[in-house]
């Protein structure tokens, strides 16, 4: 994949590449308000970071300590190296029980090992239960973004998706009239289902419980209807003890939303009386990153997409374009950590701003780790061979300072002077939505020393 090409698919609706860049700057100053409503916050944050410091340094006894705990509530406990082996379990539980009507709250893991197409390959239906999630199943496409799924479709879209598929009214664009009649179909989905679906959003190791948040209540409905609940989860998404809780609780959904709490944060004991709870916990690529120290801390993620929200690049070329379920600057440390050939083009995604790193709640150094991926890259031979020699031009050209100076001047009287096909072509991707700046008259070294001199100047005629 290559995140600039797929990029341009989004950016090519100017409306809606504008639209969503305003609605996700929307979200992050709604978290700033609320980051700041909290004397505490940086606290948090510092704590946040160090609970998952200690867990990441201690996640083997951890994981242990929860599947004893888990297991002595009234859980099955599984175990998945893979996305592939997170599917086959997942099927042959629904399998063993005859479900084949199955509602799912949201979850990026079942995302990332593509566990509806799997299911539903097996004869299975499989409902999305979280709005977005669903408006994306209908239309067959994929989310955008781990909290809004659904953030890169206008309400008009939605209009048209809901009359083609619930028969709602044409031309109808109110939230609430749509919002009702996903509910009421959707009611109809959870009274037929077999199983329930859900992710983990924290695993405690001290009890044995999952906690799930919600803003509409599904996972609840979905976990409690059914008598089968299957919670699948990322091996990271431990906290050592209950007491941790609180921190988390309280920096996610003010990160995610700019709201003071998930509307609905559900814990789970062992299963419902009568019923069955089967924990999945999956691996997939993440004990390997554990074992690197420059990424390791990516694990921290609590998945509450603050650094898209703020990310300039995310902004302006949409979630597709990362061409992966986690988008974003932590999407782009993650995903090459699964495959660094596939999304090499994706450290480079990145202004190096520094905002994702300002605003993670568990203090991630984000533009440091997109940093080193990029010489991690280059140093595995994956640069293409433009960009490699655009670095070794730049290389030699910097190692000479005389040779710098010169290259300036040529460059700033050049450009004043040289035809447009010039300096707009296809070597200049920059230059095709953006005129370049008029070049200066001087450089910073002679303005500086200008400067310099005027200052020697004025002492000398002061003294
Ligand atoms: S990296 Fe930090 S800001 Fe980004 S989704 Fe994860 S927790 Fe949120």
């Amino acid at each position: 994949m290559n995140h600039a090409k797929l990029a341009t698919q989004f950016v090519n609706n100017t409306e809606r590449a504008h639209w969503h860049d305003r609605a996700l700057w929307f979200v992050r100053q709604k978290r700033d308000k609320m980051a700041d409503s909290v004397p505490e916050w940086e606290r948090l944050r510092e704590l946040a970071a160090q609970i998952k410091a200690h867990t990441l340094s201690n996640l083997p006894e951890l994981l242990e300590q929860f599947e004893a705990k888990a297991t002595a509530l009234g859980a099955h406990v599984h175990w998945a190296k893979d996305a592939d082996e997170h599917n086959r379990i997942v099927h042959g539980i629904l399998d063993s029980h005859g479900a084949t009507r199955v509602v799912k709250s949201k979850s990026m893991l079942t995302e990332e090992c593509c566990l509806n197409p799997h299911l539903e390959k097996q004869g299975m239906e499989v409902v999305d239960t979280d709005l977005g999630e669903w408006i994306v199943q209908l239309r067959k496409d994929k989310p955008s973004h781990i909290v809004l799924p659904a953030i890169h479709i206008r309400k008009e879209e939605v209009g048209e998706l809901f009359h083609e598929k619930l028969g709602t009214e044409k031309g109808a664009t109110d939230p609430d009239y749509l919002t009702l009649a996903a509910r009421h179909r959707l009611r109809e989905k959870f009274l037929a289902a077999q199983a329930g679906i859900t992710g983990v959003n924290f695993a405690v190791a001290e009890t044995g419980g999952l906690v799930v948040c919600t803003n509409e209540g599904n996972a609840d409905l979905g976990a409690s209807m059914p008598n089968l609940h299957i919670a699948c989860m990322g091996l990271e998404k431990l906290v050592p003890q209950l007491q941790h809780l609180g921190v988390f609780l309280r920096l996610l959904a003010r990160s995610a939303t700019g709201q003071p709490i998930t509307s609905y944060s559900s814990h789970f004991h062992g299963p419902k009386p009568g019923g069955e709870l089967h924990i999945v916990i999956v691996d997939n690529g993440r004990s390997r990153i554990l074992t690197n120290e420059h990424f390791r801390s990516s694990l921290s993620c609590i998945r509450c997409g603050a650094c898209m929200n703020t990310c300039p690049v995310y902004r302006r070329s949409g979630g597709h374009s990362y061409g992966t379920t986690v988008p974003g600057p932590i999407g782009s440390i993650l995903a090459p950590a699964r495959n660094a050939e596939q999304y090499k083009s994706l450290p480079f995604a990145c202004s190096l701003c520094g905002s994702c790193t300002d605003v993670c709640p568990v203090k991630i150094d984000l533009h440091h780790q997109l940093l080193h991926w990029r010489a991690e890259i280059a140093k595995s031979g994956l640069l293409s061979w433009n960009k490699r020699l655009q670095m070794k031009l730049a290389a030699f050209v910097m190692n000479r300072p005389w040779l710098y100076r010169q290259v300036g001047r040529v460059i700033r009287i050049g450009l004043r002077f040289a035809p447009g096909f010039i300096k707009y072509n296809r070597f200049n991707q920059w230059g095709i939505d953006r005129d370049l700046p008029e070049p200066p008259s001087k450089s910073f070294r002679q303005l500086y020393q200008l400067r310099a001199d005027k200052k020697d100047q004025e002492t000398h005629e002061q003294s």
